[in-house]
């Protein structure tokens, strides 16, 4: 076994973390709890992991349940592409692999929503087999490692670094290996201020030689978020409140939502006598964009006179509305209301 992979395999022994939720020997929970930790933070994570593997403990169940049912449990955490890419994986499983993850990289990689950081980490957690791991905990390890400022996020520095993680693989121990980078990153490493008076490769860091770990990794500049509108409003009763199914392509697709301030051409509420409040305007940031939002709300006496198309709009419950896969700003203003 190479040097690199021995220091960080008996750092891991001593001082890896052992107690995480999906630090199991079972390939379907570290594949859930890879996707969700994609840009996500592990203390973010943590509930939600236990909800939807309590839920759906396998494949099976996950691949016998509704995108509906996915999504409600994933409300709140983002990026909904994840959970309808792991809906879909689990009706592949289903049907083509026995409902099992397959132990190949080719096979894994053919998974929607599986691509070669993931793969590695089902590979090298889930059935200890060689894998390579480049998150960004990892990424930053080895880039400071290398005294190396390309940029983390472009795709020439990734390809390098993957050809360069591949020839650090260990020759077994490879969940410990894996783990160990990980853990590293996370909790020497760190973005900020790392510890490298405790790193058990500070012996090879060319950063810490050159006094430039903090410089290390450099991001691309980023783009500025573009600013976006949007004018809900909500209409309620005493006890149920109108959702409109979101069946457009783009962000928060196929959500629950509120409907949007054009759905209610003001003379169609006035009819019903309705009581209108305010709501505080607020800001919510998505990865690439700044959405501004302003509400109304209004409380109508009858549900039954206010028109509505039932192919896109539905009166439910307040009290289960939060329950149902709204993204997280529906779900504060219902938890408000
Ligand atoms: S020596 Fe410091 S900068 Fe280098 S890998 Fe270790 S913690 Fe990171």
């Amino acid at each position: 076994m190479n040097n690199f992979s021995q220091k960080i395999i008996s750092w891991y022994e001593v001082s890896g973390r052992k107690n995480l939720p999906w630090q199991v020997e079972d390939p379907y929970k570290i594949w859930i709890s890879e996707i969700m930790l994609q840009q996500t933070q592990v203390k973010t994570v943590m509930p939600y992991f236990e909800n939807f593997t309590s839920k759906y403990p396998n494949i099976e169940s996950l691949a016998k349940t509704s995108l509906d049912d996915v999504l409600s449990l994933w409300s709140g955490l983002g990026y909904y592409s994840r959970a309808k890419n792991i809906h879909k994986t689990a009706v592949i499983l289903e049907k083509d692999f026995n409902c099992s993850l397959p132990d190949t990289l080719e096979d894994l990689m053919m998974l929607p929503g599986i691509g070669f950081s993931t793969a590695g980490a089902i590979l090298s957690l889930g059935f200890k087999k060689p894998g390579v791991i480049l998150d960004g905990n990892v990424k930053r390890v080895l880039l400071r490692m290398l005294g190396n400022k390309s940029p983390m996020n472009h795709y020439k520095t990734e390809k390098s670094l993957k050809e360069f993680a591949k020839i650090l693989l260990p020759s077994a121990k490879h969940k410990q290996y894996s783990q160990g980078l990980m853990d590293l990153g996370a909790t020497i490493c760190r973005p900020k201020n790392p510890e490298c008076k405790m790193c058990p490769i500070v012996a090879c860091c060319s950063a810490k030689e050159k006094n430039i770990q903090n410089e290390i990794p450099v991001k691309l500049n980023k783009i500025e978020k573009k600013e976006k509108i949007i004018e809900w409003v909500l209409i309620k009763t005493k006890t149920k409140v109108l959702l409109k199914r979101n069946k457009e392509s783009g962000i928060w697709q196929n959500l629950w939502l509120l409907p949007d301030k054009a759905f209610l051409p003001l003379k169609k509420i006035t009819n019903l006598d309705p009581i209108e409040e305010d709501f505080p305007n607020f800001v919510h940031q998505l990865s690439h964009k700044k959405l501004l939002i302003s509400l109304k709300i209004y409380t109508i006496k009858n549900k039954d006179r206010l028109p509505i198309n039932r192919s896109l709009y539905n009166w439910v419950n307040i009290s289960d509305s939060v329950n149902m896969g709204v993204p997280k700003p529906v779900r504060e203003i219902l938890n408000k209301i």
